[in-house]
């Protein structure tokens, strides 16, 4: 990628902040309500505090029409919106063109055409992947450390945004991500390793560890807490030790048996390589404190945005003890919820879902939150339900709305090699039935009128299908 031309976005972004930290204004934070965006947030906060800027920071869902006209009544000179803004560049432009605004963002920008107010700092139109080599959190913490070199202490909270992104999904950082892990490994705030990549190394016993795994899944392990301990038994491990009390010799035995285990069981190479890789941890916090492991904190700011209490994620990673206290007790029911989800997806998912030739689109009205049907998707592909070649959207009822429905989309890197972008589709498909969609290739979300759920079926199948024949006539 280019990223001397991305730096340069940043600088320009930088130098018109500092105009509006000089003249005393308060600087308007929005960020994006999942892991990425709150640690975006914070570093916003952090960073800009630090040059004496006064902030009021706001995470949000998605940057809606109701949300940009807010905005227009609210009198801050200047917004800054982190891990979203991409997607709405033109509704910004269109109710916000008396302030400034920057947009630090990694999502596809619908186009690169801002208002001459308004700054674009997105890595994508630079050649950067969007879910690979930087995510929401790294975009800020570029643009924190041309503020000032001392923000590099922010380098952890960025790379717990990154993780939280699957930026890491094959097993390794990539891109600008690596960037940031240098700056934190000279400052001595983290370490990478090569360790087991799953959720639970500081806060559950490796039975659970082992038994919540989902991406990869564990053949005849994931799901089944009993089996876990049997078999960590039978091998000659306590069930009961978190994966951070090991010896390095113990963890070495215990990833080669579970190599071992998946290829038994006929695992692919991308679920083997995905196990044991980059792995994050931070000196700051202790051992067994879910903050000192980036896959561990990251969960705890999802289980916080996920109620709406993005604010506190916020403060949890500013460092605020009250803040942790609380934001703990979040996280035992959404990592529930998640088993609750793969459970009912087992059981119901042929005699529901729908297939197409280019996608599988799953209605799962009130059983799946609307919160996790991103999970559930992806849940899907790994749980060797959906082909892991062709798309899956799955769609549940929305509490905002009896009359919409809330979809997210998700798909691997096998089917992206057909020509599939999943957040184009979405876009175009929102705009024929009805509401409002975008995102990555590999990842996107949409909003649909319930009436309207069986006619989009087949217009994405073949929107899709558009996508996969472009590329073939290409060649
Ligand atoms: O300022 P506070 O954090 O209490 O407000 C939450 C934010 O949620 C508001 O900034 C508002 O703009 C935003 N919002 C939104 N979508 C809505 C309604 C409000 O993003 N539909
Ligand atoms: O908010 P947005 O940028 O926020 O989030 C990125 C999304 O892409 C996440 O939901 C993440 O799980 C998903 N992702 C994925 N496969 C990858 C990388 C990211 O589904 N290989
Ligand atoms: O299959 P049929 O279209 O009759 O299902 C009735 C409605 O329920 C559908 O039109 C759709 O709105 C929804 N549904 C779905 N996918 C499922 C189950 C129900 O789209 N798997
Ligand atoms: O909502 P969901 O988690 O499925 O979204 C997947 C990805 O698509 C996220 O990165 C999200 O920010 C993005 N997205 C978007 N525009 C939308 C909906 C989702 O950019 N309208
Ligand atoms: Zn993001």
């Amino acid at each position: 990628m280019d990223k001397e031309g991305f730096l340069d976005k940043t600088r320009e972004a930088v130098e018109t902040v500092r105009i509006h930290i000089e003249l005393g204004h308060t600087i308007r934070i929005i960020s994006h309500r999942d892991a990425d965006g709150i640690t975006a947030g914070a570093i916003l906060v952090k960073a800009l505090s630090r040059e004496g800027a006064k902030v009021h920071v706001s995470i949000v869902k998605q940057v809606s029409e109701e949300l940009v006209k807010q905005l227009k009544d609210e009198d801050y000179r200047i917004v800054i919106f982190s891990d979203l803004g991409s997607g709405s560049i033109s509704l910004i432009k269109e109710h916000l063109s008396d302030r400034t605004v920057v947009i630090l963002d990694h999502h596809p920008p619908e186009t690169t055409e801002t208002h001459e107010k308004h700054i674009l700092v997105n890595p994508v139109p630079f050649g950067a992947n969007s879910v690979r080599d930087l995510s929401g959190s790294g975009v800020t913490y570029f643009f924190a450390k041309e503020l000032n070199e001392r923000n590099k202490d922010l380098a952890y909270i960025a790379i717990v945004g990154a993780v939280g992104d699957m930026q890491e999904n094959d097993g390794v950082f990539h891109g600008m991500n690596l960037e940031i892990i240098e700056d934190g490994k000279s400052l001595g705030i983290l370490e990478v390793r090569k360790e087991l990549r799953l959720f639970g190394r500081e806060t559950r016993p490796l039975y659970q560890m082992l038994a919540y795994a989902t991406n990869p899944e564990i053949p005849e392990i994931t799901g089944d807490e009993r089996k876990a301990m049997e078999w960590l038994r039978n091998k000659g491990f306590n069930p009961d030790k978190k994966y951070w009390e090991l010896s390095e010799e113990e963890k070495k035995r215990l990833h080669d048996l579970l190599v071992i285990h998946m290829i038994k069981h006929g695992a692919g190479k991308e679920d083997i390589d995905k196990l044991i890789g980059d792995v994050v941890i931070s000196p700051l916090y202790p051992e067994g404190d879910p903050r000192h492991e980036a896959r561990e904190f990251a969960t705890l700011l999802n289980a916080t945005g996920r109620l709406n209490l993005g604010n506190l994620g916020v403060a949890v990673c500013l460092g605020d003890e009250e803040a942790f206290k609380k934001a703990m007790k979040m996280v035992e029911d959404y990592k529930r919820e998640q088993i609750e989800a793969r459970k009912w997806l087992i059981q119901n998912w042929s005699s529901e879902v729908w297939e197409g030739e280019n996608v599988y689109v799953l209605y799962v009205g009130n059983n799946i939150r609307d919160t996790l049907v991103g999970i559930a998707a992806s849940m899907a592909i790994n749980a060797g339900l959906a082909k892991p070649e062709k798309p899956v959207i799955v769609f549940a009822d929305t509490p905002e709305d009896p009359n919409l429905l809330k979809g997210s989309a998700r798909t691997t890197e096998k089917a992206l090699a057909k020509g599939y972008h999943l957040g184009e589709a979405l876009r175009k498909a929102a705009e024929i039935v009805g509401g409002e969609g975008g995102g990555h290739a590999i990842a996107a979300g949409i909003r649909i009128p319930k009436a309207r759920l069986a006619e989009f079926r087949k217009l994405i199948d073949r929107l899709l299908g558009e996508q996969v024949k472009g590329n073939e006539d290409q060649g």
